[in-house]
């Protein structure tokens, strides 16, 4: 496999679930340990990284209404879950040699600094992995629609968004044995068909700012790699053309 990227900057986009692998609890340490490794093949590479991640494994502002919540507390105690997961994953990165910096859309003053367009971008150019937490800093929206937006605010090439399942497929595969796999989608495609990407309106940000999105197995070996630096593995989505 060539090891030579074909960006020089990307947006991953992770869910919370990830940091929690196959295990009851929060976050599990080799889980993290894992996504990080994968995450610092890429870093090695000279890629620039901005990083949106989830807080799903904690909360989701959707459990509201179980909770007895009003629904905007709930999307907060969401995005200070984002806010956790980024920091642990900011300090694993740390370990194994990377620059990471965590960026808030909520200001946490004291504990991370908040999102800054301009720190951001310098930070990126210095080679720093930039996390940014703390959602779009808007209850009712998603990480999804954060990581639309990150990616169109620093001109990432592509949004790498990492999932459980190896690409998208025509219907559930863990349901139906006989599921099959695009390799290519339009977004276009996509959002008729509710392919479940990423939620529409991230989608409809990528479609508008000409940012394709990759989607691939994180747990599946070099499959970040393989995306990176050959556009291959997992689903490409693009624009129409
Ligand atoms: N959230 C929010 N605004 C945002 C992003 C996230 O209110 O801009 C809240 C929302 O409650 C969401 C939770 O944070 O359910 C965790 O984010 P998400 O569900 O996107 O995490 P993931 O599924 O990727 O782990």
């Amino acid at each position: 496999m060539s090891q030579k990227p074909a960006y020089k900057r990307v947006l991953l986009k992770l869910s919370g679930e990830s940091l929690k692998g196959d295990y009851p609890g929060v976050v599990d340490h080799d889980a993290a340990h894992h996504i990080a490794d994968r995450i610092c093949e890429v870093y090695k590479l000279g890629v620039q990284i901005g990083l949106v991640i989830g807080g799903g494994n904690i909360f989701r502002g959707s459990q509201a209404e179980r909770f007895g919540f009003a629904r905007t507390p709930a999307d907060h105690v969401g995005m200070l879950a984002t806010t956790i997961n980024g920091l642990i994953l900011g300090q694993v990165l740390s370990t194994k040699g990377c620059k990471t910096r965590v960026m808030s859309a909520l200001n946490f003053d004291g504990i991370v600094d908040t999102y800054n367009w301009n720190h951001a971008m310098h930070a990126l150019e210095k080679g720093y992995i930039v996390i940014f937490v703390g959602g779009t800093g808007n209850p009712y929206f998603t990480t999804d629609t954060t990581a639309s937006m990150r990616a169109s605010e620093i001109e990432a090439e592509v949004l790498l968004k990492a999932t459980k399942v190896d690409g998208i497929y025509n219907k559930d595969p863990m349901k139906y044995p006989d599921a099959e796999k695009y390799d290519h989608l339009t977004f276009s495609t996509a959002l008729a068909e509710d392919l479940h990407v990423m939620d529409a309106t991230a989608v409809a940000m990528c479609r508008e700012n000409g940012i394709p999105i990759h989607v691939f197995d994180l747990f599946s070996k070099d499959a970040m790699l393989r995306a990176v630096c050959e556009k291959k593995g997992g689903t490409l989505v693009t624009g129409d053309q």
